[in-house]
């Protein structure tokens, strides 16, 4: 594709200088696990509407959306959901956006599937992926899912991920009070040495069917010093300027943890990321309260420069900073759901 922006160079900045680097893309809405602080049954229930399948954007009008980013300076793609590997048919999704030179490929997901799915998954294209699991405690963790789906399985879609070459493996906690925390340490203890890349999320006040307060959260600085009491930790430089996880390190070499505070210590300022969902709607920030719908865009005959040009415009116009201004009683605000427009 021509890009119609020329080099990167004319790449869009929003209102406070951020490009457009990151794109999420939430492939379903739709999920096997009903996870309590994300799709918790009351409201995702048996009668919930998820979208029809006319709704929802084709494999080829995401990658056409992937290659239009990619003119604009975007560098890497991560798939989301909902739970992506639900989605009938990712691998070919998974080969057609491979296919785009200069991005890297990555996806999140609960593990449930990616037992029998890493391997083809790799070999479509994904260069990595990070796994959900909030506890290794099974009772815990059947718990937190809510589909009383065993940890053992998600233990085993890791290995096939790490077999496969989808690595560094990256596996995310997010911790929530009264739920987990009780399991930061264990969880620490089993992936050091592993290579794998365990991560510490603080809980956050997304969507506006967890009931979140600011009293759930465990902060990223307790969750450290639980850790570091046991094995201690040290500090390490971020991988690139703008990296999300504070890198830290065991002093005895057995490997490195990252602690994600999305609510304490707020990451706006250096945020590049925007969000499609599986409707077609972009998000510039995970807590926008509405979205730019570009499916009509997309199915009415408007060309890629069209695209191209109603984008930056989005862009340019973007001033978000929710986390830096966050204040401790969000339940009033209404919220896109995280399952709707991936984490
Ligand atoms: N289903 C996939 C999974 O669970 O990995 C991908 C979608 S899920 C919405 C993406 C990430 O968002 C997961 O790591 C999940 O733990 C995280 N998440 C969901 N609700 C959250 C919340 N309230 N606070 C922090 N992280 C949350
Ligand atoms: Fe599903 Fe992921 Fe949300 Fe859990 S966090 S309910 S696995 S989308
Ligand atoms: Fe980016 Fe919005 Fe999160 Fe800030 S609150 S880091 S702008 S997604």
């Amino acid at each position: 594709m021509i890009n119609p922006l020329g080099d990167s160079g004319a790449a869009p900045r929003d209102r406070m200088g951020r490009h457009v680097r990151d794109l999420r893309v939430s492939v379903t809405d739709r999920c096997n696990f009903r996870c309590v602080y994300c799709m918790p049954k009351e409201v995702f229930g048996k009668d919930y509407q998820f979208l029809e399948r006319k709704e929802i954007l084709s494999f080829e009008e995401i990658a056409r959306m992937a290659r239009i980013f990619r003119g604009l300076g975007v560098n890497k793609i991560r798939l989301t959901g909902g739970e992506p590997l639900v989605r009938r048919n990712i691998e070919r999704l998974i080969g057609m956006l491979a296919a785009i030179p200069g991005l890297d490929l990555t996806l999140t997901t609960n593990g449930s599937l990616l037992r029998q799915k890493a391997q083809a998954l790799k070999s479509a294209g994904l260069n990595r992926v990070t796994v959900s699991l909030d506890s290794l405690d099974d009772t815990v963790f059947r718990r937190m899912n809510d589909v009383d789906f065993p940890v053992t399985r998600v233990l085993e879609g890791i290995d096939a991920a790490a077999a496969a070459g989808l690595a560094p493996v990256k596996v995310n906690m997010v911790v929530k009070r009264g739920e987990n925390e009780n399991g930061i340490v264990a969880m620490a203890r089993r992936f050091r040495g592993t290579g794998h890349i365990l991560r510490f999320i603080e809980y956050m006040d997304v969507g506006h069917t967890n009931g979140w307060r600011m009293d759930d959260v465990i902060t990223a600085r307790e969750i450290l010093g639980m850790i570091d009491a046991e094995m201690p930790l040290e500090p390490i430089d971020p991988n690139y300027p703008g990296e999300v996880a504070e890198r830290w390190r065991y002093r005895d070499g057995s490997g490195e943890i990252g602690l994600i505070a999305s609510v304490t210590q707020a990451f706006c300022r250096d945020c590049t990321r925007i969000r499609l969902s599986t409707d077609g709607k972009l998000y510039t920030c995970l807590f926008a309260t509405t979205g730019h719908d570009v499916r009509d865009l997309l199915r009415g005959g408007a060309s890629d420069g069209d695209i191209t040009s109603s984008i930056s415009e989005i862009w340019t116009r973007r001033g978000d900073r929710y986390s830096e201004i966050r204040t401790a009683n969000t339940g009033s605000v209404k919220k896109i759901e995280m399952s709707y427009i991936g984490g």
